[in-house]
């Protein structure tokens, strides 16, 4: 794994608002507490989420966008980008993989955190067909696209974005992790920033218990005993 003290700039990739929060937040907290630079790039607005929905899509979109810029500010992030995807439509194509790689090149990260592109058959909410999509498009970007000069040459000829190779992938969600974050120093903020997403969360009894309960038990599986919480990824090496 890349030593911390060669991590300075992260981004996660992410298929709807809320995701980040979920997956990563705490992580994100403990760098942007180091100073390390933090971006958040969403495929879609979440505009086909919510429930007892006052709002048609287009100001789901918007209020969803207005969330995730707050609980990206809860963990330190203020450079938020969106896709502008359709919820629920993601699909790996070319396009999706091309707007990554340009985003790639623009903030040249050493380490990217997005979503396993396949299936876990242990639990299923992670494996939202676009979360796959999302996923597996970004590995795809960061492996050729960004990197190849080649891949995508309007990215160089139209925005003069210069190849970039990101060195290590994070990924979330799937049923194999083999790195532990421990997150206990941050857990309220990871906490706060979920509960940014007032559309998605506020009707759900308990849900800081059920948010408490499922990163106990990451950290107990990773050892980090009673009392504490993790997040949980699967490290590739990509340099
Ligand atoms: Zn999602």
């Amino acid at each position: 794994m890349l030593p911390e003290a060669e991590i300075n700039r992260v981004l996660v990739v992410t298929a709807h608002p809320d995701d980040a929060d979920f997956g990563s937040a705490g992580s994100v907290a403990l760098f942007a507490d180091r100073g390390v630079e933090v971006t958040y790039l969403l495929a879609t607005d979440g505009d086909a989420g919510g429930n007892e929905r006052t709002l048609d899509n287009t100001g789901m979109a918007e209020l969803r966008r207005t969330e995730q810029l707050a609980a990206a500010k809860a963990v330190g992030v203020t450079d938020v980008r969106f896709l502008g995807y359709s919820d629920g439509q993601v699909v790996p194509s070319l396009e999706l993989r091309r707007a990554i790689a340009r985003v790639i090149r623009q903030v040249r990260p050493d380490i990217v955190i997005t979503h396993h592109p396949d299936r876990n058959y242990q639990f299923i909410a992670p494996s939202h067909p676009d979360h796959r999509a999302v996923g597996g498009a970004t590995l795809d970007a960061v492996y050729p696209d960004a990197r190849n000069p080649y891949a995508f040459p309007e990215l160089f000829k139209d925005e003069g974005l210069e190849a970039w190779t990101v060195r290590e992938v994070w990924l979330n969600g799937g049923s194999t992790p083999n790195h532990y974050v421990d997150v206990t120093e941050v857990m309220d903020r990871k906490l706060a920033a979920l509960q940014s997403h007032v559309s998605q969360v506020s009707h759900v009894e308990g849900f800081a218990d059920f948010v408490k309960g499922r990163f106990a038990a990451w950290a107990k599986q990773a050892g980090f005993g009673e009392g504490r919480y993790a997040e949980g990824f699967q490290v590739v090496p990509t340099g």
